[in-house]
């Protein structure tokens, strides 16, 4: 991989780190606000409230495993082993890295529980 390809990626996963993270104290904000209204005004939609916040919860449980991810690739890049599958050693396609920037397996490897 090319330095300039490198940094590209760097670039992409701290810009998405940001974007997670913020994406995760906005919903934070929101969940408490619709609690307080929910407790005032809607005491009757209660199981409609809960199945939303389990979903919520659902979501935030996928972004800080996205998060968990991006610091894993981003550390991967301090240490020099990204860009390498790290079950078998093989060089990830550009392509791959580009549509996600967070793999640290090549496709063969991709089901691989690395993080
Ligand atoms: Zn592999």
């Amino acid at each position: 991989m090319k330095l300039s390809q490198k940094n590209h990626l760097k670039k992409q996963l701290e810009n998405q780190l940001q974007e997670t993270e913020r994406f995760l104290e906005t919903d934070q904000e929101i969940e408490s606000t619709e609690l307080t209204d929910f407790d005032r005004n809607h005491p009757a939609d209660m199981a409609t409230d809960y199945t939303t916040q389990i979903r919520e919860m659902a979501i935030e449980d996928f972004r800080e495993e996205e998060i968990e991810e991006i610091k894993a690739a981003l550390q991967a890049i301090e240490d020099g082993t990204y860009g390498r599958c790290q079950v078998c050693g093989t060089e990830i396609p550009y392509e791959r890295l580009e549509a996600l920037p967070t793999a640290l397996t090549c496709i063969d490897h991709a089901d691989e529980e690395i993080v």
